[in-house]
């Protein structure tokens, strides 16, 4: 990594690091002897993308996100792996004889005279994350060298031949479908037996992708191999079960949440892969617009009272949670979390993990928190009365605590935790904000083109209450560099409702939602389906993708 100390400057001038983080990180350094840069990171102070975007614009070099890009096949195949490894840069993409490469280190001159040399063209450049060029490294070579889909067709085919299927085959199969999903991004991987074949499905950005299916013979085995990785009892297969187990890969380890039910076909199994969360953000680069962004800044600094994020299932509420924590001053204040499961790693942080077997669970968390003198408490989500309680008194006892709810939109979060038995005049002296989001897939900017909207669509516009004022909108055609699906990484599009002394009365005199969200909107709050149309204006999403997710 170029010049560490001049790093360090840089990063604290665009307020990604602090003098005190700094000393910090020299302390940490001494002992470890890494380099300052690579402290930094390792501390959490500053994220890889984040210094790669610094280091690009103080070499002028484009910044280029390698996880939102597929890598060309064509482009590895022309550098060996060594090559690429010894030099430090990664063979992007390939266009008439011209290579595409993104370099860790901008002044990494042998790199652009490898590639040049290989292709009698000077290469296109561009600045990528040390996170992204060590994970993708060795697993773009790997897939380029162990084809997964051409191995599942073959495995696929072995066991529609054979009258008495192996143990190996019915393992490989198996071990296949994880590493596709690996492969692919995934986040969840369905295993679902038909009547006459099963399907496995990935979900990839949130939404579900047929991958391909298998005879209907290797469905027990395939699902007992991964019951057993599971330590699940497979004999039982008329009761749901649910269990986890590491998946290690190149490298790195998979934790893997593995969940049973009883379908009429069989057994279906869902699987999620936990090693898979994209790299840590700050509450600027969650994807909110910038009132809103400054909404929550402000509020993430309040010293007490309690911050509510809701949203569905995978609607990047814990990102948005450690992306919170990251903005707090961990050098002077104390935080404790209670996450289930533990996502990310951060540095300086009490993290914990919810153990239902041990009886470890929010409620027992949150009480004994409190003798850990803490600033700042974590608890997961509200899932019962006893947490919402706990949560409640901490933060009228002087704590800031952050939490999340399952609810669809900011405001149903009051009448569900008055139901929890809340008292209304505890929950309006204690509450801070509630945000509610949800993630929606970027356009792919490589195939991005205008439309004129159809009647059908402008008339579902109307009806979900967004004034039909947009006539052309932007989706992607599909191309290699989004794998043909249009899009490539995801944004968040949020509301925020701030709870100001108005609402904190109404709140506690147990007013109408109708009066309360009058008042929020009187103060500027502005819902999803508006923010989500603002982000089909600007090019950013689709109107497919925020009806999708707002409906
Ligand atoms: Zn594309």
């Amino acid at each position: 990594m170029a010049a560490p100390k001049r790093i360090g400057q840089i990063l604290k001038e665009r307020g990604l690091l602090t003098e005190q983080e700094i000393n910090l990180s020299i302390e940490q350094q001494k002992i470890t002897g890494d380099l300052l840069g690579e402290t930094f990171i390792k501390l959490g102070f500053v994220s890889a993308p984040e210094m790669a975007k610094a280091l690009s614009e103080q070499a002028g070099m484009p910044y280029l996100n390698l996880h939102e890009y597929t890598i060309s096949e064509d482009a590895l195949k022309l550098v060996p792996k060594d090559v690429a490894e010894r030099v430090g840069f990664m063979p992007i993409d390939l266009k008439e004889g011209r290579l595409t490469i993104g370099l860790v280190n901008p002044s990494n001159v042998l790199a652009v005279d490898t590639a040049t040399r290989l292709t009698k063209k000077p290469p296109e450049t561009y600045v990528i994350d040390s996170d992204a060029f060590y994970d993708l490294i060795d697993r773009a070579y790997y897939f380029l060298e162990n084809p997964i889909q051409l191995r599942l067709k073959n495995s696929v085919d072995k066991i529609k031949a054979s009258e008495n299927i192996t143990a190996d085959s019915i393992s490989d199969m198996a071990r296949l479908i994880i590493m596709d999903g690996i492969r692919r991004n995934a986040t969840d991987i369905h295993i679902t037996p038909e009547k006459q074949t099963v399907h496995v499905f990935y979900r990839i950005d949130g939404v579900l992708q047929h991958g391909f299916c298998f005879p209907k013979a290797a469905r027990s085995g395939v699902i007992s191999k991964i019951k057993i990785m599971s330590e699940l009892d497979i004999a039982e297969q008329r009761l749901p079960q649910d269990g986890s187990f590491s998946f290690p890969f190149l490298n790195k380890s998979y934790d893997m949440r593995v969940a049973t039910i009883p379908t009429i076909y069989g057994e279906n199994l869902a699987l999620r892969i936990l090693g898979n969360a994209g790299p840590l953000l700050r509450l600027s680069s969650l994807g909110f617009n910038d009132t809103d962004t400054l909404k929550m800044q402000a509020i993430f600094k309040k010293p007490y009272g309690i911050i509510l994020i809701t949203g569905p299932t995978g609607s990047g509420k814990t990102t948005t949670l450690y992306a919170a924590l990251r903005d707090i001053n961990l050098l002077e204040k104390n935080v404790l979390t209670v996450e289930d499961p533990v996502e990310y790693r951060l540095s300086l942080v009490k993290q914990t993990e919810v153990n239902p077997k041990a009886g470890y669970d929010f409620a027992l968390a949150g009480r004994n928190f409190m003798r850990q003198d803490p600033d700042v408490i974590l608890l997961g989500e509200i899932r019962d009365e006893e947490t919402a309680r706990i949560a409640i008194r901490a933060s009228i006892t002087g704590h800031l605590v952050l939490t999340t709810l399952h609810t669809n939109d900011a405001i149903t979060a009051i009448p569900r935790l008055l139901d929890f038995g809340i008292d209304s005049f505890m929950l309006s002296s204690s509450l801070l904000a509630i945000s509610s989001q949800r993630l929606v897939r970027k356009i792919c900017p490589f195939c991005k083109t205008e439309y004129k909207l159809p009647d059908d669509i402008k008339l579902r516009l109307e009806l979900s209450g967004v004034a039909g004022h947009i006539d052309t909108a932007h989706r992607g055609a599909g191309c290699a560099a989004c794998n043909l699906t249009g899009y490539s990484g995801r944004t968040a599009i949020g509301e925020i409702m701030v709870i100001d002394d108005e609402i904190r009365d109404h709140i506690s005199s147990s007013a109408s939602l109708k009066t309360i969200k009058e008042l929020a909107v009187g103060n500027g709050m502005r819902f999803l389906m508006e923010d989500g149309m603002n982000k089909v204006k600007d090019g950013i999403t689709s109107i497919d993708e925020v009806l999708r997710v707002v409906g």
